[in-house]
């Protein structure tokens, strides 16, 4: 019952074949034998695991579950889970239990599904490569000397070791696409709104978006079912009918209009990525779709805003974090003042802090104009480029990250070649719209993923478009050794 996926876990389930209880427990032994290679759980629940695994055996006696009810899952830890620690991978929330449960997590509970443990990220979910964590760096199952990438690299890692069939991410600026890329598995943001943002810790509220990590994008559309749907609770989340994402898995490529922009396939992608991806091209090609050479102008920009509108809104939203309320607070304040820049200074990582003093900076009376201001105006620059492409093709498909997974510590000195590591993942958040990062070959042994855009609210499209994929070759089928 390892190495399975939430569709034939959940089949398995329903026949009888194991019980939840035996497919939670075999996880739990799993990452309690494996885990230690790569450090991709911050907290493992096995009492409380092995609870709801039998309460989904109860209702599976019942023949009237949920679809997934009984499969177990990995949160990233930066969903709020009641009664559970919650880390956000920072000293600055190591002691802090919630007290309720974030509308994703509370969606997957009403379904039946098992919470394995809650999976190691970048602190605040600020990185692409897992090294920023306050509980240690996660490591790539394919090469542990390797980064998974970030900040869900403990989700990648987990499901791409079989330590969990699936796990949840966030993606802000690229979390769930560039570690899905890196560490070979499925995973997809959604448009923004799609998903409920409610009781997941906020970095950049305008660019969050929660998403499924799995082995394939038909779990990724069982995961979505779950997951996506307005929220009372988070005014930015979408009222607007939910489809089953399975439906239309299979439908025919046939006709199907992909767009390729000249800027994902220039400078600084290395070249054995850029075959792997024009190989899957080629896939699509047989499977009867048209391929149109497109641009997206703006796209260059993508980087320096984003850098400047996630600061802004992550100096802002991290301030609530003032030793006050929750979170770690300093020994003996001396004042007010005090107690403010120690619990700060000493409960935040250094990127995380420069990312404060950046936002900071960029809102500042002085230079609200010259930086923030300008950086919104050219986020509609870059929207309109997608909008402007989507009048012409039906998805967008290029690399989902210019390289292979590096190097342990290769670039945790240079922040800016770190920030680039997201150059194709940046403007669809910046837009909002949907995007998608599967397995599409290898580059020196290591995994490579094809990044899939669509406009606002084609999941079902983009899915669709992934599954055909899957079902013509078998890179997301390739283990680990
Ligand atoms: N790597 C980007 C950053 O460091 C994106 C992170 C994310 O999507 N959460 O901000």
């Amino acid at each position: 019952m390892m190495d399975k996926t939430l569709a034939e876990l959940a089949q398995g389930l329903k026949n009888k074949e194991f019980s939840s209880v035996e497919v939670t427990q075999a996880h739990l032994d799993r990452i309690k034998s494996n885990d230690g290679n790569y450090n991709s759980f911050i907290t493992v629940c096995e009492a409380e695991a092995l609870a709801q695994a039998q309460a989904a055996d109860a209702v599976l006696a019942k023949r009237e579950a949920p679809v997934l009810c009984g499969v177990p899952i990995a949160h990233k830890d930066i969903f709020c889970t009641e009664g559970v620690k919650t880390t956000c991978g920072s000293k600055m929330l190591d002691n802090f239990i919630s007290p309720y449960d974030a509308t994703v997590v509370k969606n997957f509970k009403q379904a039946g599904v098992v919470t394995l443990g809650k999976t190691n990220m970048d602190e605040f979910a600020m990185g692409s490569s897992n090294e920023t964590s306050f509980y240690g760096g996660v490591k790539n199952p394919w090469d542990v000397k390797k980064v998974p990438g970030g900040s869900s690299g403990g989700s990648a890692a987990c499901v791409a070791a079989g330590l969990a069939p699936a796990a949840t991410g966030t993606d802000t600026g690229g979390s769930i696409r560039q570690p899905a890329a890196l560490c070979g598995i499925t995973g997809l943001k959604p448009t923004y709104g799609r998903v409920s943002r409610y009781g997941m810790i906020a970095f950049a509220s305008s660019l969050d978006q929660a998403g499924p990590m799995t082995r394939n994008a038909e779990d990724a559309a069982l995961m979505l079912n779950t997951m996506a749907g307005f929220d009372p609770k988070d005014s930015t989340s979408v009222d607007r009918e939910v489809p089953d994402y399975t439906a239309d898995l299979n439908n025919d490529l046939s006709g199907l209009k992909i767009g390729l922009p000249k800027e994902f396939f220039g400078e600084g992608l290395d070249a054995q990525t850029e075959k792997a991806v024009q190989d899957a091209i080629v896939v699509y090609e047989k499977m009867g779709a048209k391929i149109v050479d497109i641009s997206l102008p703006n796209s260059k920009l993508s980087v320096p805003v984003y850098y400047v509108v996630a600061p802004a809104e992550c100096s802002s939203n991290l301030s609530r974090f003032d030793g006050v309320r929750y979170g770690h607070r300093c020994e003996n304040p001396q004042d007010l003042e005090d107690l403010y820049k120690r619990s700060r200074g000493e409960g935040f990582g250094s990127e995380v802090k420069r990312r404060i003093m950046i936002g900071a900076y960029a809102l500042s009376a002085g230079y609200y104009d010259a930086y923030y201001l300008k950086a919104q105006k050219l986020r509609h620059l870059i929207a309109d480029d997608f909008k402007h492409a989507f009048s012409q093709v039906d998805v967008i498909m290029g690399p989902t990250a210019p390289s292979t997974a590096f190097g342990i510590g290769e670039k945790s000195n240079d922040p800016i070649s770190m920030y680039l590591s997201d150059i194709y993942t940046i403007a669809v958040n910046l837009a909002g719209i949907p995007g998608m990062s599967i397995p599409a070959g290898f580059s020196n042994g290591m995994p490579v993923g094809l990044q899939i855009i669509g406009n606002y609210f084609e999941e079902a499209r983009l899915l669709n478009v992934a599954h055909r994929f899957q079902q013509e070759t078998d890179w997301h089928m390739r283990r680990p050794q």
